[in-house]
């Protein structure tokens, strides 16, 4: 049994990645952020609240993703194992994942600031209903209009230079916490992501020890020994 995490500011292919291994491997694939985008499009309660909250460019709260993983994770479908991404978020989810399930690696989607700007910056939202588009990797069948109620795309307000640079401060800040925590438990792969995703999904592999490679331990950045 397999069960990874993968790791990665947003826009750095965490979705894409976690799908090409899913399917090789039969693994359940938790894309926290795909499960969001379902309840939008199926129009349920949840995907009620969660259009409000994209809508207005903010984070899906902790406990609605708190939420939604244990409930995933609850249907015990997982075979093979899993691989999940969005999650843990913070400090505390981390723990309380480490408590529940023994993970054999976090993959890290290692991505500059400015990468992230270029992809970010390309992102399209539905006026309508809420649906996310990106105009490098997830463009909408026809140009400016939503694959699945035809509402005009937009940009969103809170998708500025500016703006991006706040939530990555925010992300960085959120999330150092859960990558230190992982790193000394030694279960961090660093990988480049600025690869195409059929590279990067050959270096995950590298580095898991996959199709007969052995494992290949990181040497991550010296965080170690920082007292609580
Ligand atoms: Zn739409």
């Amino acid at each position: 049994m397999r069960k990874y995490v993968v790791m990665g500011v947003p826009g750095s292919g965490k979705s894409t990645q976690g799908a090409m291994l899913a399917r090789e491997y039969d693994l359940v694939q938790i894309s926290v952020g795909d499960v969001f985008r379902w309840h939008v499009k199926n129009h349920t309660k949840i995907g009620a609240q969660v259009r409000r909250i994209m809508a207005a460019g903010e984070l899906v709260g902790d406990d609605l993703v708190e939420r939604i993983v244990r409930d995933r994770l609850d249907q015990h479908d997982w075979n093979y194992g899993f691989i999940i991404d969005g999650f843990p978020r913070n400090r505390r989810q981390a723990e309380f994942f480490l408590e529940s399930y023994d993970i054999d690696g976090v993959i890290y989607l290692d991505l500059p600031d400015s990468e992230v700007r270029r992809r970010v910056l390309a992102r399209r939202l539905c006026s309508v209903c809420g649906m996310d588009y990106n105009l490098i990797e997830d463009r909408p069948k026809r140009a400016g209009r939503c694959d699945v109620c035809g509402g005009e795309l937009v940009t969103r307000e809170d998708d500025t230079p500016d703006a991006l640079a706040a939530r990555l401060r925010d992300y960085h800040e959120k999330t150092n916490p859960v990558l230190e925590l992982f790193r000394r438990k030694e279960f961090v792969f660093g990988v480049d992501a600025q690869h195409d995703p059929e590279t990067v999904q050959r270096d995950i592999r590298e580095r898991l020890g996959l199709d007969g490679h052995h494992p290949v331990r990181p040497l991550e950045e010296d965080d170690s020994a920082r007292p609580d």
